[in-house]
């Protein structure tokens, strides 16, 4: 029954563009083959959700919202995927996103824009734009996500819902089509901390498949999300919170107290502004070099949809160029300039470098504060026409802030925070890498 009218709701939203492709007769099928064996044991049994379309999904079209992917039927599943179905969790469709996870915007994907859905004139945020949809409209109570940047994190606030990067290397990403895998990460949006506990328990884990994956000690979260230890500390960038607006940072400062008359200490933790102002082009320089590589195989010969042409490389040159959106082609061609062999000395191997400094600033401040709070975003979901219209060059920074938590491996979690009408701005949350227990316990508070 459940199946059912979850099915019917993501039905009725199909105009939205959130839904790349439903899975509606698997999704019944599997829920009366669980009936046989009901299983009380898992709380996901039987619970509906959707996957993100960069997730490998066996028997089910997986596109990335690329065109050039249009008609890839996975022969495998995602070990995420796998994991999830393993619980009983009941898959329901695939959803949309920028092209390749490359954007922040909704606007990227090859079936049309998605946009906020408490108001149509704005945006919903990306990459993972449809499943950060279908959580806030309510159709689903989890759905999975990726994170390169802050693809979770950013549209969590956007859409007053909770969006969780783990710990790197915290969940398999074996599957998980790749962007820019130094730093993508497996993650979620749910309504709760609790239900993100939930899934996490039963996502987490070291993988045979995923050289980078780890036995994390954060396990059984969801029995101990209530016990933090009352001398966790809280920490802060005075200037990245000065800088937000008057509203959004008096309610920052308002927490910080609330926060100390509970008797947990808040502390004021230096961050080095130059490495704050360099996230953006670090983050460029390093995911649009990486991009080039891992999507090489979207050639139409290897993969993807294949062009007409007379010999290899006009049938590579042709797929490509029809086969991409312009977001895509615009990162690719910096990332091939970046992977040319002198350039990799001057540019890339650069900010690699300046990317181990960023590192060590954090594990300098992890060594001050055991949480560290950041704005996800400094005002709600910008206008459609405007999200180009930028803050002061000097604050630009606060934009790219959330990519620090890709650079480290840090857990990351975002929930929601200020209300502002049916909008909202969430509160982004960080501990060292590894403890995503201690995360999602300091969110719970
Ligand atoms: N805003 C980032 C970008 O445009 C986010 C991408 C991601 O995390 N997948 O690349």
């Amino acid at each position: 029954e459940l199946t059912n009218a979850v099915i019917s709701e993501a039905n009725k939203v199909k105009s939205s563009n959130a839904i790349n492709k439903m899975n509606e007769e698997n999704a019944i099928a599997f829920s009366k083959e669980m009936e046989k064996v009901l299983n009380t044991n898992s709380l996901l049994y039987g619970i509906p959700y959707f996957a993100k379309d960069n997730f490998a999904t066996k028997g089910l079209e997986t596109t990335s919202s690329s065109n050039i992917l249009k008609g890839y039927i996975p022969p495998f599943n995602a070990t995420s995927i796998s994991k999830l179905e393993d619980k009983g969790a009941v898959l329901i469709g695939k959803a949309a996103l920028d092209e390749l996870g490359m954007g922040g915007v909704g606007l990227y994907s090859c079936n049309g824009i998605i946009t906020n859905p408490a108001d149509s004139n704005r945006i919903v945020g990306g990459s993972s734009s449809g499943s950060a949809y279908l959580v806030a409209k309510g159709i689903v109570p989890f759905a999975t996500g990726s994170d390169t940047g802050d693809s979770i994190r950013k549209p969590a606030s956007f859409n007053n819902i909770v969006g969780f990067k783990p710990s790197y290397g915290a969940i398999s990403r074996y599957g998980l089509l790749p962007y820019s895998p130094s730093l993508d990460t497996v993650g979620f949006f749910t309504r709760n901390v609790e239900d993100m506990a939930i899934v996490c328990d039963a996502t987490f884990g070291y993988d045979v498949k995923d050289a980078t994956s780890h036995e994390n000690k954060s396990i059984d979260m969801l029995n101990n999300i209530s016990n933090i230890n009352k001398s966790v500390k809280f920490g802060y960038i005075k200037k990245v919170i000065d800088d937000l607006n008057e509203k959004v940072k008096n309610s920052y400062y308002q927490l910080f107290e609330t926060l100390k008359s509970k008797g947990y200490e808040v502390v004021e933790v230096q961050f080095n502004q130059e490495l704050l102002d360099s996230l953006s082009a670090i983050y460029k320089m390093i995911s649009f070099s990486e991009s080039v590589s891992t999507n090489a195989n979207l050639d139409g010969i290897k993969f993807g949809q294949r062009a007409a042409g007379s010999d290899y490389v006009e049938i590579i040159t042709n797929s490509r160029t029809e086969g991409f959106g312009n977001e895509v082609k615009q990162r690719f061609l910096v990332g091939a300039l970046n992977l040319n062999k002198e350039n990799q000395t001057i540019y890339l191997n650069k900010a690699k470098q300046v990317r181990r400094l960023i590192v060590e600033e954090l594990n300098r401040v992890f060594s001050k504060t055991d949480i560290l709070i950041i704005p996800p975003t400094d005002n709600v979901a910008p206008l459609i026409e405007e999200r180009k219209i930028n803050v002061s060059p000097e604050k630009e920074y606060l934009s790219d802030i959330l990519t620090l938590a890709n650079f480290n491996g840090s857990p990351s979690i975002t929930i929601p925070f200020v209300k502002e009408g049916k909008l909202g701005i969430g509160i982004n949350i960080n501990a060292k890498p590894k403890e995503d227990l201690l995360c999602l316990q300091a969110a719970k508070l």
